[in-house]
């Protein structure tokens, strides 16, 4: 009898909450979604009305990073918690998929009773990538998008994001859902591109212009576009009504997305999922459209391109609702937060991140003082002048310093007075630039891989001038 009782105390302290009471949750994230572009944010053209509503009933933050400048590493974050020195995924040669002892969110949800799903269209969640564990549905339809129309637009993938809900909302366990728009990846795709320049006709049009290799030339580098290009890159940079037009494109296809993301939230209503699902809205990285002389995400650690939106709308913590939260968040921080949403164990991941939980329940709970992020890429074409493009940041509520290894140079800029980073103080401001530094290099060391050797995709592959190729 005693035994009975031990036992039946201690499936009640094992027992997970109950499964009424388990929230789903459902993740959108918005491919090169810069927050300042935003009506939540403050941005000047209503661009994002819908959006802007739901924001009215989230939480807001206003200082939520990007772990780096592009989809892969950021993608790689959320899943598994981790900074790209530690999950790998963060150079563009081939994937060799994540390190064994990677344990993915939707694993760890998946161990606690979820049913998860990826819907996407972007080249970097193709199965390839590596980052499918742990998904009972994995839907990526980038392969089958028209070479005319990628990344593979919302539009296509709306109906079967919406037969998974319904099929899956009544089941009696919660799901896990990610979700990602890639709409509004250059080339800036929308039904209406001259919606706010309707007058506007020139080489901001060009198809070309609008491609990937056009930013390569339009941001200096010396290789990966044809030849050219470089005279297209100074018909655009010859006035500036032209490069006004590619951020009303931009726009545009902001709208759009707002658009469709205004459509799912009301389907989302009218199958009562209000009060049972977390909604989160964000970005894995944002998108320079001309700020310090550069284009797209490929490089350039500025806000343009890590000030992300975050808008977390929570049914059982509605005192969250309309909050406006200034701490930095980080990407490593969703998989903490939607484990603790989901009350899933961290225990045994080693994450990286913490919870922002807390902060819904009581914004002056504590938090971290300083953020970090990272670019490294290596890019074969660019290996003749810069054999690896490795940027760094360290931020704290104000100030942010740059830190550029492959060329040993700095910039410092006061966020607080000068949010687009127009004037660099590293030379006026050596205290400060000397305290950042020493955050900077202590977290490159707490960030430092776990696994011997190059990152994945490096071996055979020689960087100029050092012995890498041989570890
Ligand atoms: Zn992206």
């Amino acid at each position: 009898m005693k035994n009975a009782a031990l036992l039946c105390l201690l499936l009640q302290l094992c027992q997970l909450p109950a499964a009424a009471a388990r929230l789903n949750v459902i993740f959108l994230d918005i491919c090169s979604t810069r927050a300042d572009h935003f009506g939540t944010y403050g941005y000047k053209r209503d661009t994002t009305p819908n959006m802007d509503a739901f924001g009215k009933k989230a939480a807001v933050f206003e200082n939520a990073m990007s772990e780096g400048s592009w989809c892969l590493p950021s993608y790689a974050s959320l899943l598994t918690g981790h900074v790209p020195e530690v999950h790998g995924l963060y150079n563009n040669l081939p994937a060799r998929g994540l390190p064994a002892f990677e344990t993915t969110l939707a694993e760890q949800l998946k161990r606690s009773g979820y049913k998860t799903a990826l819907f996407s269209g972007g080249v970097y969640l193709m199965p390839a990538w590596g980052l499918a564990k742990g998904f009972d549905t994995y839907t990526n339809i980038f392969s089958t998008a028209s070479p005319a129309r990628v990344p593979a637009p919302f539009e296509d993938n709306f109906e079967a994001v919406l037969d998974w809900v319904r099929k899956n909302k009544d089941g009696g366990d919660p799901f896990f859902l990610f979700a990602t728009i890639d709409d509004l990846h250059t080339p800036y795709h929308s039904p209406d591109p001259k919606k706010y320049d309707p007058d506007y006709d020139g080489i901001a049009q060009d198809p070309d212009v609008l491609g990937v290799p056009f930013s390569r030339a339009y941001n200096g580098q010396e290789s990966g576009y044809p030849p050219e290009l470089k005279k297209k890159v100074e018909e655009f940079k010859s006035d500036p009504r032209h490069l006004n037009h590619l951020v009303a494109r931009y726009d545009a296809a902001l709208n759009s997305v707002d658009a469709q993301v205004g459509k799912f939230l009301e389907k989302m209503r009218e199958m009562g999922m209000e009060d049972n699902t977390v909604l989160i809205i964000s970005a894995d990285h944002g998108e320079l459209l001309g700020e310090q002389g550069l284009l797209n995400h490929t490089q350039g650690l500025y806000e343009p391109v890590l000030r992300v939106p975050l808008m977390v709308r929570h049914p059982a913590v509605p005192g969250s609702a309309g909050a406006r939260l200034k701490q930095l968040v980080q990407r490593i921080d969703l998989m903490p937060s939607i484990l603790e949403i989901a009350g899933a164990s961290q225990l045994g991941l080693g994450l990286q991140g913490r919870s922002f939980v807390p902060l819904l329940k009581d914004p002056s709970a504590p938090w971290r003082e300083y953020a970090f992020a990272r670019s490294s890429r290596n890019v074969p074409f660019l290996t003749g002048t810069v054999p690896l493009i490795d940027e760094r940041v360290a931020r704290d509520a104000c100030w942010k310093l740059h830190h550029y290894l492959y060329k040993d140079s700095w910039e410092l800029y006061d966020l607080c007075s000068d949010p687009l980073e127009t004037r660099d103080l590293y030379a006026e401001k050596p205290e400060i630039a000397a305290r950042l530094a020493f955050q900077l290099l202590k977290n490159m060391e707490e960030s430092r891989p776990h696994q011997p050797g190059p990152p994945p995709g490096m071996s055979g592959f020689r960087l100029k001038g050092t012995d890498a190729d041989k570890y």
